[in-house]
């Protein structure tokens, strides 16, 4: 044939009966409602599947004839009566949070802004847990009823798919979405035209159009530069996700933070608290400090005006996972924007400076733009305020304002549809509702054995299905024999799942060590070659196209899994994505994770797991430092404690390969097959059970939110009020205060003038009494005290007693005195510290400054 091939698509006209399903594919309510995308499939399975599972395309494709059927089918519409029931009595009513009460006013708007966003398969711009939490967060504020926007970039090609030759080599293969195919729709004016902002880049304007998705009570704004007007450059701005360079990367981090500001004032919403998830959204600060400053106020108080209402969230543990721009880029990108704000340009390369580095850091800029800053798990918090300690350098660690709020995930996505008959039955009805109080949960104790085995056979028995599937196409394309398939698939058997399965799937980043599990090849054979003990591995995972190391890792496994002995028993899945994240964690028995500690900030795939009443096997890092519970005799999973520091990493790594196969073959394989006469194993059934009572009502993301609310972001919404109020009041006076005690700080001089005692009987007291030289500042600038604790207790420990001392005048030379009489109130040996910092009663952290004199 010749000439030109013209497209053509036919979309079926929707019977009325069905028209509500338009509805439902245009809201991501569907991401997490099981019974709603149990419709869609339900019409045809094959196109659900041709469309990966995504009910906008699918109902653009669905045959006329049949949806005709349909809306003559009583069976399916009683089942569409009952999501849209449903689907309405959640719009209709107000969120969880307007039950137990919430800390907003009713103009309080929160924009979180985050580079990814996971919902669901349908919508691919996420690549991996970042996004997929994002994602949870959004629905959680919709399941609260939030006053809540999210932000982001729409990406026409989100992470690539993934493909693995027989040798485990990892192909990488990037699809354009039709954006008409997703569940997004172009933001319209009052004049029904599309919204487009203006963002300027280095000699041009770009225009972003806006985009908005629907997440039940929730928007999602997004951006994409996908237009006629702009540049075939410009174009590809939002061509891929975390794709290009670092122009690329640059530019896509201002339209996000920049764009992103602009779109929701196109769209007349005034936020008053502001997310960065992650320091890749970080020039939204610049921006609004522009605003503020093109409104009139002085740069340094606008900064602290925009500081006083921005939450900053950091993920990554490693120094150098934290975004860079070079300097240079810097300048050039933002060249115009301190022109307009009359600074020189180093005034904004200072808030990106981290000493020693000739670079500009996006979590330095998070950092100094945000007054409420967090990590996401305990050990990551620590490790935080550890990395970012040079931004509060006379600060201990333990002190400084970086806080932690453990990561969760959002139950419904993730748990399977069999557990929700059963949750209801013995949680009682509305049980969701109740799913971060422990007590909702104690009913798991009463589901029958027989019934929780049951459910947990099926939902591996679909787990199996998938693999096969997955597994089959693996084979065929890479051109396998049907006899290897066989021997390939010979354990996963739908009919009799009994074999202990293991899971472990993740992005195949080094320090996740998935091979950590071929340390000693011939002792994982010992252990799982038993013919009465069978142990099946999955692996699932993509490594970043520039990850080396990370597919080589991919290698490495698909060589183990060629091993005679391992064939069978090792088996690597192809395209991990959230469709098969969902299979994996609900149907495994056991989520296997080796991370090096402490670079798991959190992890949440382990959540997802125990939720469903898989068991965890890992190290003591991320989530699981919290979540690993050894109860009394009955554990709720299994910890690979971190072996101390001062090992070198092939050490490390040889011992904690070692605990891992001593649990393995110690613990974990023999309480499975500890079967008695019904065929399953009490003890574990007793195990998971505890799994789920002890990890679902803590490791959700209601909890989360709810913490980020509380902590976060009604007081961030507060402070920002207070901030601005009588014309920027407060940021003036704070910001000119700031100026002050900094220039004076260095010649602060603190110094003794009692003679200490050293013994002294319960119930005296100690006369503390020091002179402080404070070079023109006032005693109101600053306060002094006394810190009290056992022998080894740092500041910052829970059990530190801080006690002010009391400006008593100044002395004749100029200095102020402060005294104490100081009270233990405690027996024995006691340690106590003198130091000096600067207060002031608007300060949004007490140590927020970064300076400190100790004595
Ligand atoms: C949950 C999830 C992740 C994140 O898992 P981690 O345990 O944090 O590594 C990544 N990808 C998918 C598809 C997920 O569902």
């Amino acid at each position: 044939m010749t000439g030109t091939v013209h497209t053509l698509e036919i979309n079926p006209q929707l019977p009325e009966r069905l028209e509500r399903l338009e509805e439902l594919a245009n809201n991501l309510w569907y991401s997490w409602d099981r019974p709603t995308r149990g419709l869609f499939a339900s019409l045809s399975a094959p196109l659900w599947k041709a469309t990966n599972h995504n009910p906008k395309a699918f109902l653009k494709r669905a045959d006329q004839k049949r949806l005709e059927a349909t809306a003559e089918n009583p069976v399916f519409l009683a089942a569409l009566s009952r999501v849209v029931s449903a689907y309405d009595t959640y719009h209709e009513m107000p969120g969880m949070a307007h039950v137990h009460g919430h800390p907003f006013r009713d103009d309080d708007l929160i924009a979180y802004f985050c580079a990814e966003f996971g919902f669901h398969e349908s919508l691919p711009i996420y690549s991996g847990g970042l996004g997929i939490l994002a994602g949870d967060h959004c629905k959680a504020a919709s399941d609260l009823g939030l006053p809540f926007v999210g932000v982001g970039l729409l990406y026409r090609q989100g992470y690539f798919q993934q493909t693995l030759s027989a040798d485990g080599h990892q192909h990488a293969t990037y699809t354009d979405s039709d954006f008409d195919d997703l569940p997004v729709s172009p933001v319209l004016d009052a004049d029904g035209r599309e919204i487009l902002v203006p963002v300027e880049l280095p000699g041009r304007t770009v225009q972003a159009k806006v985009w908005e998705v629907r997440v039940g009570h929730v928007r999602l704004v997004l951006l994409d530069t996908w237009l006629a007007q702009n540049s075939e450059h410009d174009r590809d701005i939002t061509h891929r996700l975390y794709g290009g360079d670092k122009t690329t990367r640059i530019e896509q981090e201002i339209l996000l933070g920049i764009g992103g500001v602009r779109a929701l004032a196109a769209l007349g919403l005034k936020p008053t608290v502001w997310h960065v998830n992650e320091g890749h959204a970080a020039f939204l600060i610049l921006e609004r400090i522009r605003r503020l400053v093109a409104g009139g106020l002085p740069y340094a108080a606008a900064l602290e005006a925009v500081a006083a209402n921005v939450v900053f969230t950091t993920h990554t543990p490693v120094p150098a996972g934290h975004d860079h721009f070079a300097e240079e880029m810097i300048r050039r990108y933002f060249a115009h924007w301190c022109q307009e704000l009359g600074i020189g340009c180093e005034q904004l390369l200072a808030l990106g400076a981290e000493p020693g580095k000739a670079e500009f850091n996006m979590t330095a800029l998070a950092l100094r733009g945000s007054r409420h800053h967090n990590g996401v798990s305990r050990i990551h918090g620590d490790v935080s305020a550890d990395i970012c300690r040079y931004l509060w350098p006379q600060i201990e660690p333990a002190e400084n304002p970086m806080e932690y709020v453990t990561n969760g995930v959002h139950l419904p996505t993730f748990l399977a549809p069999e557990w929700f008959e059963t949750f209801e039955r013995y949680l009682g009805i509305g049980w969701q509702a109740r799913q971060t109080d422990p007590a909702n949960w104690d009913g798991i104790e009463l589901i029958p054995d027989a019934t929780f085995w049951s459910i947990r056979q099926q939902l591996k028995a679909k787990l199996f299905e998938l693999v096969r599937e997955r597994i089959r196409e693996q084979h065929k394309r890479n051109q396998g024999s049907p006899s290897h398939l066989d021997r390939l698939l010979k354990l996963v058997d739908p009919d009799n799942p009994k074999v202990l399965t293991i899971g472990f799937a993740r992005r195949f980043a080094t320090y996740k060590r998935a091979a950590l599990l071929f340390q000693d090849p011939s002792w994982l054979r010992e252990i799982i070659e038993q013919a009465d003990r069978p142990v099946l591995f999955l692996f699932a995972g993509k490594a970043h196209p520039a990850d080396l190391p990370g597919q080589e890792i991919i290698r490495q496994i698909a060589q183990m899994a060629r091993l005679p002995e391992f064939e069978g028993r090792i088996l690597l899945v192809e395209g991990y994505d959230l469709h098969l994240s969902r299979s994996l964690v609900a149907g495994v028995d056991v989520w296997l994770n080796n991370p090096i500690y402490p670079l798991e900030a959190s992890g949440t795939s382990g959540m997802k797991a125990a939720m469903n009443g898989a068991l965890n096997l890992s190290v003591l890092d991320g989530w699981w430092g919290e979540g690993y519970d050894e109860g009394e005799g009955l554990p709720n999973g299994w910890a690979i404690k971190p072996v101390p520091g001062h090992l070198d990493d092939a050490q490390r790594d040889a011992e904690e390969a070692r605990a891992l196969y001593e649990l393995l073959q110690d613990h974990v394989i023999p309480t499975y097959y500890r079967t008695g006469p019904m065929g399953y194993s009490p003890e574990w059934i007793a195990m998971a059970k505890r799994s789920i009572a002890s990890i679902a009502p803590r490791f959700n993301v209601i909890r989360m939110v709810g913490e980020y609310a509380q902590k976060f972001y009604g007081p961030a919404a507060a402070h920002g009020r207070r901030y601005a109020d009588a014309d920027f009041a407060a940021a003036r006076d704070v910001a000119a205060w700031k100026s002050r005690v900094r220039a004076a700080w260095p010649g602060v001089r603190l110094r003794r003038l009692d003679s200490p005692e050293r013994r002294l009987r319960f119930g005296h007291s100690v006369h503390v009494e020091l002179a402080v030289q404070l070079n023109g500042l006032a005693p109101a600038d600053v306060t002094v005290e006394a810190l009290v604790g056992r022998p080894g207790h740092r500041p910052g420990h829970g059990r530190v007693r801080r006690y002010a001392l009391h400006f008593a005048g100044h002395a004749e030379n100029g200095e102020a005195q402060y005294r104490l009489e100081l009270t233990p109130e405690l027996c024995g040996k006691l340690e106590y510290r003198l130091r000096i910092f600067p207060a002031h009663p608007a300060l949004i952290h007490p140590f927020e400054t970064g300076l400190m004199i100790w004595l």
